[in-house]
């Protein structure tokens, strides 16, 4: 890819809310040739006075839970309530498997349309670390070209939930009008994230066991969560059909109020912005690592003789990282 203007003048087309400039500031973030990264740093410098002034909401739960129907008609809703609305994804499954659980379907075709909205799918990468720092870069450019809701989409079945938990305000879990967390494939822990919950598809003959399925979770988090400035409130709604969408986007006017009260929204930010500090030292660290020549001719024998149970991991680490130094590695590094 090739961008035809500099960053500067990029910046400045992203903040005037061109659509086009908006679209070409992100490929250049997700750009995976290392001669992009000084433009596309430079762009995020320009833009980092303009952001941080939108709702940051991460949206999780388990594939057909009704994450893109929420989604639509959350984004409609809130758009309909004067707020421009981006939508960023994080969609770890497409490193495994190479498909996508949250791409492969045509999706949220009704808030794609709309001039408030700005949809865009889960950036490629090797690792979710890397796959998260594009988001979160993402995000701060859809903040800066005037979005002031921005929502990140995870799949509710691995580690990602706590790389969007760690880049929102609040975090959103979707149910299923259904039991227990292990019926509802939800992984351990997720639940502690959740910051408002919400059960899905309380409708037709789903109604009652939607009721049922809220007095389970209120009373399983009443036991999980004590004190604090938030108390985590279970709400329905059904996507489908748009009702209880309001409720939502109300709570999370209270959730903001609450934090902000408690002097805990700067709070929470301002450890998210550590935490990317140290992803970004952990993450530019391994790439070079990854890419260094003598690391990667040892890299194959050793991997293999550690997966075949003939070398320790510790051992061949160290001998790694000490090509990877160009020194032995003492005990006081
Ligand atoms: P995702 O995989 O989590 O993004 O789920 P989708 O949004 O694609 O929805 C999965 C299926 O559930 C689709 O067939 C939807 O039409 C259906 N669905 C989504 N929301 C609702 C709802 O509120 N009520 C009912 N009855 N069905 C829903």
């Amino acid at each position: 890819m090739t961008t035809p203007t500099s960053p500067k003048a990029l910046a400045d087309a992203v903040r005037r809310g061109e659509r086009r400039a908006l679209a070409r500031a992100i490929t250049l973030i997700e750009s995976a040739n290392p001669a992009h990264r000084a433009d596309a740093e430079a762009l995020l410098e320009a833009l980092l006075p303009h952001t941080g002034r939108s709702v940051r909401v991460g949206i999780s739960g388990v594939p057909g839970v009704g994450k893109s129907t929420f989604i639509e008609a959350f984004g409609l809703h809130v758009i309909g309530q004067g707020h421009k609305v981006a939508v960023l994804a994080i969609d770890p499954s497409s490193q495994r498997t190479g498909g996508s659980i949250l791409g492969d379907k045509t999706r949220m075709v009704d808030l794609s349309r709309d001039a408030n909205a700005f949809i865009r799918p889960s950036p490629a990468g090797s690792t979710l670390g890397g796959v998260a720092r594009r988001t979160r870069e993402a995000m701060l450019v859809c903040e800066a070209a005037g979005f002031d809701v921005i929502v990140v989409e995870t799949v509710g079945v691995g580690q990602s939930e706590t790389a969007v938990a760690d880049m929102v305000d609040l975090f959103l879990l979707l149910l299923l009008p259904a039991g227990g967390d292990e019926l509802q494939g939800i992984k351990k822990g997720i639940m502690e994230l959740a910051d408002v919950v919400v059960v899905n598809k309380a409708d037709g003959d789903l109604a009652s066991t939607a009721r049922h399925t809220v007095a389970d979770y209120r009373h399983a988090l009443a036991l999980l969560r004590h004190g604090g400035a938030w108390r985590v409130p279970v709400l329905s709604c059904s996507a489908f059909h748009k009702s209880g969408i309001d409720a939502v986007w109300a709570t999370i006017g209270e959730h903001r109020a609450a934090m902000e009260q408690a002097g805990l929204r700067a709070q929470r930010r301002a450890e998210q912005a550590r935490a990317w500090l140290w992803s970004e030292i952990r993450e530019t660290l391994l790439d070079a690592f990854r890419r260094h020549p003598q690391v990667q001719a040892a890299l194959p024998a050793l991997e293999a003789s550690v997966t075949a149970g003939t070398h320790i991991p510790t051992a061949a680490a160290r001998t790694l990282l000490e090509r990877f130094l160009g020194r032995p590695v003492t005990n006081s590094d």
